[in-house]
């Protein structure tokens, strides 16, 4: 058995060394310093459209403080994609509020506008108007966000954009990233560029991100001596691992573009067998492909994406189903929900390939090798004979 291909590896590009030993080297070993003030300016300068930045621990440590800043607290109720990472809704109970969720929609498996609006319809009916909505662009692939702005803008609610998994995505050129009143980045050790653990919140006005810095250095007033008038957080980014996030931003346009090569492999091996599909991008919509997706239809198929996980995994490489929608895990399974069944459909035929920036010619072959027997009696259709 070969050595383990992982779904999706951190790919340093080789500068991170010199930013971390510059902090050695100036002692700058603390959450603040200039490799903090440095990634924050890449990260506004990448996105433009006058966003700001501000570098926090996580993804969710940014979902968490986002929510503080739109005002949400004990017995508010939150708008969320259901098919997501549970790090979308976890903070939403972290403030004593309540999760609604949404379905997705089967074009790009993201937030459905239609049930959007019929959940704001009947929440407000109910008595209670969501104080915010969590879209999430999953896998890289950007949410209908035109049309969930729009029916933000009309019910007046602010979108919180958890772009976690869409650096470097974007629809007619604005990146994801840049759609929220407030958005949120992650640089965890799987995601597109890395920082080893680590994330950012994003925003045009500077006082959300002003008063994220502020309330994630444990909200401390200026004053000599430690003085509150705020509950704070340690939420802020390490300079050491700031550094490697600097090192990752020069390498960002290449990793989309290798994580797009990975993606047209797999499409133009597999696209056309029956059963199978891949998510193709709307027109004007880019996705920077964090994970190449695919959902086998069992009946056409012949296959199962459970029997090609197994395969995989039998030969020493990692794949995993799709997302399992929050309002069908035991912990939300209380939660209001409004949708058709399309998240369940897909995560039960969905799996994540693996799609590393960084893998080679002989680990695509091992897996190609690998689905090539899963697809035995298509195969021969495919390579030609
Ligand atoms: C990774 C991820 C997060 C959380 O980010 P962390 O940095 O791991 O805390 C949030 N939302 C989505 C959709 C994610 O994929």
């Amino acid at each position: 058995m070969g050595p383990k291909i992982w779904l999706s590896a951190p790919h340093m590009g080789g500068n991170e060394q010199h930013y971390v030993n510059e902090a050695f080297q100036s002692n700058w070993v603390a959450p603040l310093g200039p490799n903090v003030d440095g990634l924050e300016q890449n990260i506004a300068n990448y996105l433009g459209e006058g966003t700001h930045a501000a570098a926090l621990s996580s993804g969710t440590a940014a979902i968490h403080l986002a929510l503080i800043l739109l005002g949400v607290g004990p017995g508010d109720e939150v708008i969320c994609q259901s098919m997501t990472f549970s790090a979308s809704a976890n903070p939403i109970a972290y403030l004593g509020a309540t999760p609604v969720f949404i379905d997705s929609e089967p074009e790009t498996w993201n937030m459905s506008p239609a049930h959007l609006e019929e959940a704001i319809k009947d929440r407000i009916r109910l008595g209670k108007k969501p104080k915010a909505i969590i879209p999430v662009h999953l896998y890289g692939m950007p949410a209908h966000m035109p049309a969930i702005l729009d029916i933000a803008t009309r019910y007046e609610i602010p979108v919180l954009e958890d772009a976690a998994e869409a650096l470097g995505s974007s629809i007619n050129g604005v990146k994801c990233g840049t759609f929220g009143t407030i958005s949120v980045l992650s640089f965890n050790g799987n995601k597109i560029i890395t920082t080893s653990g680590g994330g950012a919140l994003v925003a045009k006005e500077p006082r959300f991100t002003e008063t994220a810095r502020f309330l994630a250095t444990q909200a401390r007033d200026a004053a000599p001596h430690y003085q509150h008038s705020h509950i704070g957080y340690n939420y802020r980014m390490s300079n050491i691992c700031a550094g490697i996030g600097r090192g990752q931003m020069e390498v960002l346009p290449q990793r989309v573009e290798q994580r797009r090569a990975v993606y047209q492999q797999y499409f133009n091996r597999y696209n056309g067998l029956p059963g199978v599909s891949f998510v193709a991008e709307p027109a004007g919509y880019y996705s920077n492909r964090w994970l190449t997706t695919i959902t086998i239809d069992p009946a056409l198929a012949g296959v199962t994406r459970e029997t090609m996980r197994l395969a995989l995994e039998a030969e020493n490489i990692e794949s995993r189903p799709l997302w399992k929608p929050m309002h069908l895990q035991p912990v939300f399974s209380d939660c209001p929900f409004y949708g058709n069944g399309c998240s369940e459909l897909l995560f039960e035929n969905g799996l994540c390939l693996p799609s590393s920036s960084s893998l080679s010619e002989g680990e695509m072959e091992r897996i190609f090798h690998v689905l090539g027997k899963v697809f035995q009696h298509e195969l021969t259709s495919v390579d030609g004979g």
